[in-house]
């Protein structure tokens, strides 16, 4: 495990100095295992091998054997959270597209039981034109039977009538 990681110098730019093959000299910090939070001088093209033509130093003295035995369990500590964190930082936005995809899904349906109540009105305003139809169709039907009947009724009548009295003028005159 090793990684390096720069620390910004507080150089103005003008006084930044320049490596042999122009690139600029920063301050950096190690964090292998061998030299943790050691600082070092190098040129910003090659700053992870030395020996290579560009400029490359180290700023501090060898790490104390404390340092060496403490920093490398920290910074395995530490990294194991940021792993933590990660894992964390995306399960949070799984839950969070979840979240999205519900509330669409809500969406969709609130718009769908809205065309039903339109749906719904729509029925009921039908069927409330059609009642009083139905019941006007019912009254005709209704009417057209009672005259039926009250006409036949009468036609009985009048035959019962004659039936019984044919010629009435006759039986009239007989009583005279
Ligand atoms: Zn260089």
């Amino acid at each position: 495990m090793s990684q390096i990681s720069s620390s910004s110098t507080s150089q103005s730019p003008s006084a930044r100095k320049l490596c042999r093959c122009g690139g600029y000299i920063k301050t950096w910090t190690s964090w292998t295992d061998l030299n943790p939070g050691r600082r070092f001088e190098a040129c910003e093209m090659s700053r992870r091998s030395r020996g290579n033509g560009h400029h490359w130093e180290w700023l501090d003295a060898t790490t104390c054997a404390r340092g060496k035995e403490l920093i490398p369990g920290l910074l395995r500590r530490m990294r194991a959270m940021e792993e933590e964190l990660k894992l964390i930082e995306e399960q949070k936005k799984e839950v969070e597209d979840k979240l999205k995809m519900v509330e669409r899904e809500k969406k969709e349906l609130e718009y769908k039981v809205g065309e039903l109540g339109k749906q719904k009105r729509v029925l009921e305003e039908n069927r409330m034109g059609q009642r009083p139809r139905e019941n006007r169709i019912w009254g005709v039907s209704f009417l057209s039977m009672g005259l039926g009947f009250l006409v036949i009724m009468m036609m009985l009548c009048i035959l019962s009538n004659w039936l019984t009295f044919p010629g009435g003028n006759s039986k009239k005159r007989m009583i005279n």
